[in-house]
């Protein structure tokens, strides 16, 4: 029998409408949360997608404006607030991945307005109370549970068009959440529940859609686990992977997702020796692999997916400025972070060699 360590656990308000076709209940979403004039923001890319949902939302629909870029850029934040005030939006229809939630949260943020939230990746933003803002390219980001959206409309049918290449970053970014909901400083057994079916959910599903992109079965798949580890990242505070990442999108500009693909086996691996329970959840999730760390770097290989910092851009010199920056502000983590453990762990990640456990 396990013992169960005592634990808080806080639920956050969450409504999921989940299927392929969902996006069909929208309106009558919106009706039932009393809702008249909706905002719909999205990326330049997801404007077709935008305006298909404005002509389903008929007199709900306030307008689309498709202007979400990745890290939600103060003055794009701006524009849609004001956009929303002007249009006498009473909610946003936030369509697309993390940048167009993104998007949907920083209007939250200003101006209260409720956030729907439908997403078309599986990086897990529309799960969680946390956002960002870029402002002369420095990243604010905070909590704040006005951001979390009120609805999450998960309809695998809108992924259908994420290239594989996405797909699997965006997707192993999910698994990152999770990983780290494992061996949180609040973990507790709820989320970790959450966090083990996520990860099986996500490594099932990624492999069958990289055969198939028009799986909808593996798309369906890949959701419910984006929805499990975004749930994750909303309820639990994260660790070395989530910092390091941080700092590397931040300071270097490398990109979000396949930076935390690169990253997680080698972070994992770190931590680890000081997760055992965290390693047992992992290795039932990835079909009793005794070392989920270097697992989870053969799917990467597997699955096509970048697997050195040094292909992402990034210069072997700047490893000494990371590690200076991670170091600089403390952290729980399972695992002591010192600078030569950190140095070893990101000369790995950029080379692209295998993670090597130990700290
Ligand atoms: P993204 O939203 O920037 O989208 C990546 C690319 O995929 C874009 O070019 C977009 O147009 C395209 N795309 C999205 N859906 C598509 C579809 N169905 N078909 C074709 N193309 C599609 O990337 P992301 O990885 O979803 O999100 C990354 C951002 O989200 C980062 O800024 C990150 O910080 C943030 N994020 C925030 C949280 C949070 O809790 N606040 C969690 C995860 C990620």
């Amino acid at each position: 029998m396990t013992f169960v360590q005592p634990f808080t656990y806080q639920a956050l308000p969450m409504r999921v409408v989940f299927g392929a076709g969902s996006v069909a209940s929208l309106p009558a979403e919106i009706e039932r949360l009393g809702y008249e004039r909706a905002l719909i923001l999205c990326g330049p890319e997801q404007e077709a997608t935008g305006r298909r949902i404005a002509d389903a939302l008929g007199a709900r629909a306030a307008g689309v404006l498709a202007r979400a870029r990745m890290h939600v850029p103060l003055e794009v934040a701006d524009l849609a607030r004001d956009r929303a005030r002007e249009l006498g939006a009473d909610c946003c229809v936030a369509v697309g991945g993390g940048s167009a939630i993104g998007l949907g949260k920083a209007v939250a943020l200003a101006h209260g307005l409720p956030v729907l939230a439908v997403p078309t990746t599986y990086a897990g933003s529309e799960m969680t109370p946390i956002w960002g803002l870029t402002e002369n390219g420095s990243k604010r980001t905070g909590r704040d549970p006005r951001v979390l959206p009120v609805s999450v409309v998960y309809d695998a049918e809108l992924t259908l068009t994420l290239p594989s290449a996405l797909s699997v970053t965006s997707g192993i970014n999910a698994v990152a959440h999770a990983v780290e909901a494992l061996y949180a400083p609040d973990a507790n057994p709820i989320i970790s529940l959450m966090a083990e079916e996520g990860v099986r959910a996500l490594t099932r599903a990624l492999p069958a859609l990289v055969d198939d992109g028009q799986d909808i079965e593996a798309r369906t798949q890949a959701q419910y686990g984006a929805w499990l580890c975004g749930a994750c990242l909303g309820s639990t505070a994260m660790s070395l992977h989530h910092k390091l990442c941080h700092s590397l999108g931040g300071t270097l500009d490398l990109p979000h997702a396949p930076t935390h693909t690169v990253v997680l086996p080698h972070a994992l691996a770190y931590n680890q020796p000081g997760a055992p329970q965290a390693v047992a959840a992992l290795s039932r999730a990835l079909d009793g692999a005794p070392d989920p760390a270097s697992r989870l770097w053969e799917l990467a290989g597997q699955l096509g997916a970048p697997r050195s910092l040094r292909e992402l851009g990034m210069a072997e010199q700047d490893i000494e400025r990371i590690v200076e920056q991670v170091l600089a502000n403390p952290y729980a983590n399972p695992v002591e972070v010192t600078a030569p453990g950190l140095t070893r762990l990101l000369q790995a990640a950029w080379a692209g060699e295998p993670p090597a456990t130990g700290s």
